[in-house]
């Protein structure tokens, strides 16, 4: 049965080549996009993600920290940062930031991700003290910390060469670099949309030197813009070289845009149709890298019980106090409990997995236990 629905979608070759373990080629990167048989592309991810990750769906008690939203790149997609002399722009203190730590002090969060704008009024020593201030209060914690992006300016600040910027921050206490501010590896899109950011090129040599240093890190792709599927396959066929080359990846993010309140909220912005391909796609086109994450907050929690069955094998998790696409006006907070992770990846039917950000595993809950946890 599933042979002719695949035959159907013109998926019968790549089907054959999933069987067999065979890597895909950018072409067949193109028609998983181009197919309008999503659930057959969904099909052929599952099968990679059970031979990968079985049926578990990882997921971490996590808290977010963003410094500072002051920002000089006017990403034009971006609804996060405030302009330099902005008054809306604000820069947290170690001593805030440790504030924010306690804040959670009674919850066993395993990881902190923090990052924030490209700001040009920092000194290096800010950094190197966030980063000691968070693991004075939460020694334990595994800190994912800083985008590419940022770790370019502050090899600028530091005025130091980029192994030894990365190798001072590591010492600090940064455990993982969270991957993103690749948004689509595309000059055109590049040019268009964040033409003051660096461009894919500095983005990989950056992931591959924190890679050498022994610094592992995600990576992302934003879509639902103005990406085409020529420059999506391109992007994943460029992080599955680096990859091939130092296995320093440990997760695939990819991050459905939000249009509301940026320069080109105009645009109609992504579906669930394309949440779910997205997932699938890079499950298929990205053989070495170990995960796969649907990142709830960003699809939803619905389209991301759905994705555990399109590729993806991780959820994130409670992410306290995500500000990146929180919406002012509502003031919405948007976090999950511990219960409701579970909950969720049970009525998937997956096995919940609890990990920290380098994905150490924290617990296997038992399903006796799902839902008499409230943290
Ligand atoms: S996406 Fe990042 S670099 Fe771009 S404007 Fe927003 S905060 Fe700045």
């Amino acid at each position: 049965m599933f042979d002719t629905l695949l035959a159907q979608a013109g998926l019968a070759e790549i089907h054959q080549k999933v069987l067999d373990g065979e890597r895909l080629s950018y072409d067949d990167g193109l028609r998983l996009y181009r197919t309008p048989n999503l659930p057959a592309v969904g099909y052929l991810a599952n099968l990679v993600r059970e031979r990968m990750n079985g049926h578990r769906a990882y997921f971490v008690r996590n808290q977010h920290i963003n410094y500072t939203n002051v920002c000089n790149k006017s990403c034009l997609f971006c609804s996060f940062y405030a302009p330099p002399k902005d008054p809306a722009g604000y820069v947290l203190s170690p001593e805030q930031v440790q504030d924010r730590v306690r804040q959670y002090i009674t919850i066993p969060i395993s990881e902190i991700h923090m990052v924030g704008g490209v700001n040009p009024k920092l000194p290096y020593s800010y950094y190197l003290d966030v980063v000691r201030a968070i693991k004075e209060v939460r020694p334990a914690v595994s800190l994912k910390a800083f985008t590419m992006i940022e770790i370019e300016q502050i090899r600028r600040v530091a005025k130091k060469p980029l192994d030894e910027t990365l190798m001072e921050l590591k010492e600090a206490g940064v455990d993982a670099l969270p991957g993103g501010g690749a948004e689509v590896f595309s000059d055109r899109v590049h040019e268009e949309l964040f033409q003051a950011k660096s461009d894919s090129d500095k983005w990989l040599e950056t992931a591959r030197t924190a890679h050498l240093i022994g610094l592992p890190s995600n990576a992302t792709m934003l879509y639902g813009h103005v990406e085409q599927t020529d420059e999506k396959v391109y992007h994943f066929v460029k992080l599955r070289e680096l990859q091939d080359e130092t296995n320093g990846f440990l997760a695939f993010i990819p991050l459905s845009w939000h249009p509301e309140r940026t320069a080109i909220e105009h645009l109609p912005g992504p579906t669930g149709q394309m949440d779910l391909r997205e997932i699938a796609v890079a499950r298929l086109m990205l053989d070495n890298f170990p995960h796969i994450k649907s990142f709830w907050i960003m699809n939803s929690p619905a389209v991301t019980q759905v994705a555990l069955w399109y590729g993806a094998d991780d959820m994130d998790g409670s992410v306290l106090e995500y500000e990146i696409t929180r919406d002012p006006v509502t003031d919405r907070m948007q976090a999950l409990t511990r219960t409701q992770m579970l909950d969720m990846i049970a009525e998937a039917g997956r096995e919940p997995i609890e990990r920290d950000a380098l994905y150490h595993i924290i617990d296997r809950p038992e399903p006796m236990r799902i839902v008499t946890s409230d943290k």
